[in-house]
């Protein structure tokens, strides 16, 4: 071990409570949930493993994955798959490829037109080969730019720039007394998910709507652009799916069962995460003539982007003509499963996975994480071959169609859900990788055991462990004293909360299987996001471009997977996690009051003629309307429920001390498996059947994937959703159902605390 390392152990052991390491008398502290002498061997194993990965393979396995575009239904991806699957046979491992047929539009008929207002202009949608990049000319091969699950649609009307496209931008536009009934949109990527854009704008009466990369968010005002530099260049479009993952991901015909060749499928018009107008994405060489002829109103300063014009509202006098046609098929998606079996708990799974397929030749997303899956599952083949031997099933799995919607996974999830209710320890994602930082986001169950594993994690860069540079980062970012000192002390760093955008998702919120999401980031910006540019050129010559942070991925994810597979007692740990749901719930507070006392401001300003008196009448703005002012809500339930986790997971804090006693012998013993298993449980409990209001897809009862934002999270999400949306009797309501969900979570930790405490 590397001496840096021990001592940031020892701080961490003296600041925060952490009783695991207390009475080892080793030199070394024993491993969450290990006795000292099965930490040890793990530790020995894990050294072995770690010295595995190579970055020469990692270079090759891209440069082989990333030849040729590789989307679902495609050739390519096809063979891949097989390639992938030959892999994972040779290291050793008990492989199979699992096919679903899956709804995968592509584009047939697409047009861009500026009609009238303006100089008649045909916008290209095509993104140019560019001499130097070998893989940009495959354009026989390359999907055209769009949006996947765009319903078609051909409508010609005015045109109105809507910023971003999300709900406050609406807001704003009233105010400014601009609708977009009747109107095509043109909305600039970023600060929401993309199909939160059109769905928003059909919500708002729009016709159509396109998305345009503006060089603000990813283009020349970040840097110089590809190939000179790694930002977007003026022709680069972001393509996407548009699907509304978070009403539910996957399929759009099979919610809720695996597309088999025999399961039952909805027609297409009865697929409701189609979207309700067509949408198109195009490059800013496309939107930049569309947003020049524009007039009307001036946009607001925070809605101005980074090209050179005049950014202004209309709508009009520019009028687009938008059309969009796909070819609506059947695809065979194939995810490619890998099986170590456990020697003493084989029905214990622990289960990684990372996809395959890409929008186009997708070396950054997704092959530079893949590539570290394909690495693990080398080092986990020679490892048994010296006779390692895991105690959990562990699963490796490369996932098909990710990119359309989560496909690969999602259906596997919901065709296997019963066995990953039954089974599933954990589950890790990765999807992309870059250099900079380790990021790890996830359940906070395993917050603890994440701070621990990060600790043996050596930053290529810094030589500092991926832990230490973590923490130094979030000093420099902290916002505020409390935070630094939060961040000086407390011990553990806080990872951050899942909500949806990788292949994670069916696995947390659908199966309520413990997750995490892993990768280095930070220091590898760029702009080839889902464009023909993001391929081996562009990899090898701007982000980790001799793959050393592939290595660390890959020793990060086989300590994660191997520590997990490996454990006596499963390194669960619930202080961390009631930490946590504590912050919400005051925050869900906070935000509540706040909304009422903004409520209340307001009305008193439109009383006293705040905005009559200030409105320019050359640039009118509607008033806004005066409201009711709510109720306070109850949240004496989730206080109760919070109280009741605090204390039990502060039961199961002195019962995991007692076993780790005299080097952790209760843990040595056989008497751990009723502990385990409700450790397994204890995610499950964080759902209900119900699911969600209005999207019982998503069962999670404490992370989901904002309605409204798409990717981010949205934590006590019934609750907090309600808040936004001012219904607050839902809100109430919610309160109750999570509490419920809270308190049982607290009688399930309670019941582990008293087995472990039996356990001799
Ligand atoms: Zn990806």
């Amino acid at each position: 071990m590397n001496s840096r390392i021990a001592v940031a152990m020892f701080l961490f052991a003296s600041l925060s409570l952490a009783p695991v390491r207390m009475g080892v008398i080793a030199d070394e502290a024993s491993l969450l949930g290990y006795s000292a002498e099965s930490s040890r061997a793990e530790r020995q194993w894990e050294e072995k493993l770690r010295a595995i990965p190579n970055p020469e393979n990692l270079r090759a396995y891209m440069e082989r994955l990333a030849a040729h575009p590789h989307h679902v239904g495609s050739k390519y991806d096809k063979e891949n798959a097989e390639w992938i699957a030959a892999k994972f046979k040779e290291f050793g491992l008990d492989t199979h490829i699992e096919q679903f047929d899956v709804l995968f539009p592509t584009p047939k008929e697409r047009a861009v037109e500026l009609v009238e207002g303006g100089p008649k202009f045909a916008a290209k949608l095509q993104e140019p080969a560019l001499q130097q990049d070998p893989t940009s000319s495959q354009q026989s091969e390359q999907l055209p730019t769009y949006n996947a699950y765009s319903i078609d649609g051909e409508v010609t009307a005015p045109l109105v720039y809507v910023n971003y496209g999300i709900p406050e931008d609406y807001e704003r536009l009233e105010r400014m007394g601009v609708s977009a009934k009747g109107k095509i949109v043109i909305a600039r990527y970023y600060h929401s998910w993309r199909g939160i854009k059109p769905k928003v704008a059909a919500e708002h009466g729009a016709v159509g709507c396109l998305i345009f990369s503006d060089p603000h968010e990813d283009g020349f005002v970040q840097g110089e652009t590809f190939p000179a530099g790694a930002w977007r260049p003026k022709d680069g479009v972001q393509r996407g799916s548009v699907a509304d993952m978070p009403f539910y991901p996957g399929d759009p015909l099979t919610p809720g069962v695996g597309a088999t060749k025999n399961a039952t499928r909805l027609k297409i018009e009865e697929a409701a995460t189609i979207t309700k107008i067509p949408v198109l994405p195009i490059s800013y060489a496309d939107a930049q003539p569309l947003l020049a002829a524009l007039t009307g109103r001036v946009a607001p300063e925070d809605w101005r982007g980074g090209l050179g014009l005049t950014y202004r509202i209309g709508p009009g006098p520019a009028k687009v003509h938008l059309k969009v046609k796909s070819n609506w098929e059947i695809k065979p998606a194939y995810d490619v499963i890998a099986k170590i079996a456990g020697s003493t708990l084989p029905d214990e799974w622990v289960i990684r996975g990372n996809h395959h397929d890409g929008w186009v030749n997708g070396a950054e997303d997704p092959i530079s994480g893949l590539d570290a899956v394909l690495e693990e599952g080398r080092a986990f083949g020679e490892l048994l071959k010296q006779g390692w031997k895991p105690k959990r099933t562990i699963i490796l799995c490369a996932w098909d169609g990710e990119e359309p919607g989560l496909l690969g996974s999602t259906e596997w999830a919901e065709e296997h859900a019963d066995e990953l209710r039954a089974h599933a320890v954990a589950y890790i994602n990765s999807d992309t990788n870059g250099r900079g930082y380790l990021d790890i986001e996830g359940s906070h169950t395993l917050e603890k055991f994440t701070n621990e594993v990060s600790r043996d994690i050596i930053d290529p860069e810094t030589k500092l462990s991926a832990w230490k540079r973590n923490q130094l980062h979030q000093i420099q970012e902290a916002k505020s004293a409390e935070r630094r000192q939060e961040i000086r002390q407390r011990g553990d760093l806080r990872i951050g909360a899942l909500g949806s955008g990788s292949d994670f998702t069916a696995f947390l919120q659908h199966d309520g299987v413990a997750s995490l999401n892993i990768g280095f980031g930070g220091e590898d910006g760029g702009g080839i996001y889902h464009s023909i540019y993001d391929d081996f050129y562009w990899y090898t010559h701007f982000s980790d471009t001799d793959f050393v942070y592939g290595r660390a991925l890959a020793q990060a994810g086989g300590s994660l997977v191997m520590r997990l597979a490996d454990a006596d007692l499963l390194p669960f740990e619930f202080g961390d996690f009631s930490d946590t749901v504590q912050t919400y719930v005051k925050e869900l507070k906070a935000l509540s009051q706040k909304m009422r006392d903004d409520i209340i401001e307001r009305n008193r300003e439109i009383e006293e003629g705040v905005f009559s008196a200030t409105n320019d009448p050359k640039t009118p703005l509607v008033p806004p309307a005066v409201e009711s002012v709510p109720g306070h809500l109850n949240f004496a339930p989730l206080d109760d429920a919070v109280d009741a986790l605090a204390r039990s997971s502060a039961e199961y804090h002195k019962a995991f001390e007692h076993a780790n006693a005299q080097g952790g012998s209760a843990l040595a013993s056989t008497s751990l498996a009723d502990v385990n298993r409700l450790l397994i449980e204890s995610e499950r409990k964080l759902t209900t059947a119900e699911g969600l209001p209005n999207r019982p897809w998503f069962k999670h009862q404490i992370y989901a994937p904002g309605f409204y934002t798409g990717y981010a999270v949205k934590t006590i999400p019934a609750v907090r959703e309600a808040i936004e949306l001012k219904q607050w009797k839902q809100a109430d309501a919610a309160i109750v159902v999570v509490a419920r969900v809270l308190q049982d979570e607290a009688a399930l930790v309670s019941s582990a605390a008293t087995k472990l405490s039996a356990a001799k």
